[in-house]
């Protein structure tokens, strides 16, 4: 019997991974740091996902059943890899809980960190506790305790959403777009407008890129039917008048300067790459890209190979993803490891 393949990662992209390998018939061990599995949808409380309107805990822990059900899939959480060592076929890794894992191949899906508002500082996160983040809204709506202030607990009556904080912005370093975070602004402000119909949402943009098949169910949905509105703008801060929080900048349309009162002010936020990145491309021996995600070896012909033979990579630790193609990615990715981990094994016959 051929070696296990080791998946890093049990997010979207991993469970995905394991799953379309166990479907195959081949062994997994799932290594994840955290103690639950699900990344980032599960681990930080998502509401309702782009596209499907499924919430997280359904749709991704319907995949995390699945796996954690499977006999082939060995889950480890609360785990990382050590060392890892050896060649297609043939690697060892040796596990943070002291164990050891003989593996054929691996599947990095150790996606992305979410962007820590404090490093924008003027706009007032980390200042003012109703300057919150996408994700605090989405736990908010997730818990069914619905969209409130945190300082005091009351119903926002306005509400502005600033998009691309901690993206496209190169004085940070952060020249990437997130890719994302349009479509999930405009379908929390239409959550936020179904649950509150008084409270009215405003969306300051630079750009919109809610891509693809989302420019009418989000971006235009949400104005014509939702009454969200979008203003393009220039933030420069975020303050309070001690009641209300301000928000200060330009309208680049009509090119004016804006000061509005709001209750709560929400941060689109970006992803950055995964913290971890640098540890696991000396313990992996990977590449990184030059944002520091991990990087692809290809892009047409293999395109879950990194820079080692026999090592793979798919979702978000390869940049900005979404959950759909997070989980495409995963499949292609096992493919990948399964045809690597059969011709070792073939290799080694002969
Ligand atoms: C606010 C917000 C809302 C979003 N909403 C949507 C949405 O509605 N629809 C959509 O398509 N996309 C959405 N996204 C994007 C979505 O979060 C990603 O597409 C998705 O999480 C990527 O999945 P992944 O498995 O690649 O990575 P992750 O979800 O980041 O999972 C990575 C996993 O790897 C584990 N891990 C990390 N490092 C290590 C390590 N060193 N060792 C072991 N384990 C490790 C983590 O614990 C985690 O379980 C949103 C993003 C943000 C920021
Ligand atoms: S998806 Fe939208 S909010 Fe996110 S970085 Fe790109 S342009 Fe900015």
């Amino acid at each position: 019997m051929n070696r296990p393949v080791l998946v890093v990662g049990g997010g979207p992209a991993g469970l995905s991974a394991a799953n379309a390998l166990a479907m195959a018939g081949q062994r997994v061990v799932l290594v994840d740091k955290a103690d639950r599995l699900g990344g980032a949808p599960i681990l930080s409380g998502y509401a309702k996902l782009v596209p499907s309107g499924e919430w997280a805990k359904d749709a991704i822990g319907g995949m995390v059943r699945r796996v954690e059900s499977n006999k082939l899939i060995d889950v480890r959480k609360n785990a990382t890899v050590k060392t890892f060592t050896g060649s297609p076929g043939d690697f060892r890794a040796a596990l943070s809980d002291g164990k050891t894992v003989e593996a054929s191949a691996a599947v990095l899906c150790t996606g992305f960190t979410h962007f820590d508002s404090v490093n924008k500082p003027e706009w007032g996160f980390g200042t003012y506790p109703d300057v919150v983040t996408t994700t605090q809204v989405e736990q908010m709506l997730s818990s069914g305790k619905g969209v409130r202030c945190p300082s005091d607990g009351r119903v926002p009556e306005r509400v502005a959403i600033l998009l691309c904080v901690g993206s496209r912005d190169r004085q940070i370093g952060r020249e990437w777009c997130s890719k994302i975070c349009c479509t999930v602004s405009s379908n929390l402000a239409m959550e936020i407008r179904e649950t509150l119909p008084k409270c009215n949402v405003y969306i300051y943009y630079m750009d919109i890129r809610t891509f693809g098949l989302y420019e009418d169910t989000y971006y235009w949905k949400s104005q014509e039917e939702f009454k969200v509105k979008y203003i393009k703008a220039r933030i420069a801060e975020v303050t309070s008048d001690g009641k209300r929080l301000i928000v200060k900048g330009e309208d680049t349309l009509v090119k004016r300067p804006i000061t509005i009162p709001f209750d709560m002010v929400v941060h689109a936020i970006g992803m950055d790459p995964n913290v971890d990145n640098m540890t696991l491309s000396a313990v992996f021996d990977v590449k990184l890209e030059k944002h520091g995600h991990i990087a692809k070896a290809s892009t047409y012909s293999n395109m879950s190979a990194t820079s080692h033979p026999g090592v793979f990579v798919a979702g978000a630790a390869t940049g900005p993803e979404t959950i759909d193609d997070s989980i495409a990615q995963g499949q292609s990715a096992a493919m990948a490891a399964l045809t690597a981990s059969q011709g070792a094994m073939k290799e080694a016959a002969e």
